[in-house]
């Protein structure tokens, strides 16, 4: 299982992502929306690894996304900052006290964020969203723990859905967000949303495995 480091280690190495992913991201975002989802997020990453880094080394793995997901809210703009930090924040109170994160464990986690973003940002799959990322990435992680795979290939099952999710936005019509002001010139466009949640749960499944 993981413990409270390890998730430590996965909110690095997700800051280390998306700095390193910072541009790409941007330019998504300068397609469809305003241009700045790279530096939204590279600006939340960062206040949450110094929230992470300021916990006791032996804290709870949902105390460690909790406290990732509050700096996320507090110092990310856009739209994207109150989604993802409610999905951490989500996440770490789903994980409640335990001291370990088995592979179920993470996969109740997963699945409490994906709906605390669907419940504060109201859009459905095919909306154009994060949400066309992180649904496939719940669902095939749901269907490895079903067939008894271990943590890290769940997880890896997670960041290969959410990759084909976030590619599958393409030619999509955006209905939610800033994207949804272009109408029909959204389409042949990747979602940034999408994009950045498939490179946090490959994140994931690197600090897994
Ligand atoms: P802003 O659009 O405010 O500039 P960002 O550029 O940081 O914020 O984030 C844009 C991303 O946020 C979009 O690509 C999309 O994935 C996501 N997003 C926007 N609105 C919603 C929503 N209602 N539900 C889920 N995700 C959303
Ligand atoms: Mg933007
Ligand atoms: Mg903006």
């Amino acid at each position: 299982g993981l413990g409270g480091a390890d998730l430590a280690g996965w909110i690095r190495h997700a800051a280390r992502l998306v700095s390193a992913d910072a541009e790409r991201l941007t330019r998504l975002d300068a397609a469809i929306g305003d241009g700045d989802h790279g530096l939204n997020l590279d600006r939340g990453f960062s206040a949450a690894v110094e929230a992470v880094d300021a916990l006791p080394g032996d804290a709870a793995p949902g105390k460690v996304l909790i406290a990732a997901g509050r700096a996320i809210v507090s110092k990310t703009g856009g739209a994207s900052g109150p989604l993802y930090g409610t999905a951490l924040r989500r996440a770490g109170k789903a994980l409640d006290a335990a001291t370990t994160v088995d592979a179920a464990g993470l996969g109740a986690a997963l699945r409490a964020a994906l709906e605390g973003v669907q419940e504060l940002g109201q859009a459905a799959e095919g909306d154009k969203t994060m949400v066309d990322a992180l649904i496939p990435a719940v669902a095939a992680y749901e269907e490895a723990l079903a067939g008894n795979a271990d943590l890290a290939a769940c997880a890896r099952a997670a960041a290969d859905g959410a990759a084909r999710g976030a590619e599958a936005t393409v030619p999509l019509q955006a209905r939610k967000g800033r994207a949804s002001y272009l109408g029909p010139r959204s389409v042949d466009h990747m979602d940034p949303g999408a994009s950045s949640t498939a490179l946090i749960l490959r994140a994931l499944a690197d600090a897994a495995g």
